[in-house]
């Protein structure tokens, strides 16, 4: 089954620690223009982000063949 992730910066809680910039096996996160940007198709779901954060401002939804499925047909 084909599982994708969208991955939610809640930009009120994130302090810019770069924490996860560091961490992240895969490079999802960079940092432009002093913000953080996010490159969803190249996580791998380790999900060590989350509990990095010390603000808890990441948030992953895992989107299934189905709920893609149904994103197609809108
Ligand atoms: S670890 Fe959390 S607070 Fe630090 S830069 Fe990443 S999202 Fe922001
Ligand atoms: S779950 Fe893993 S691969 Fe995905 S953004 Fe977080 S640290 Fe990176």
């Amino acid at each position: 089954m084909s599982i994708t992730v969208k991955i939610e910066i809640d930009n009120e809680k994130c302090v810019l620690c770069k924490l996860c910039v560091e961490y992240c096996p895969s490079g999802v996160f960079t940092m432009e223009n002093k913000k953080l940007a996010v490159n969803e198709s190249r996580c791998v779901e380790c999900y060590g982000c989350i509990p990095l954060c010390p603000t808890s401002a990441i948030r992953i939804k895992v989107l299934d063949e189905s709920t893609l499925r149904n994103f197609a047909e809108k």
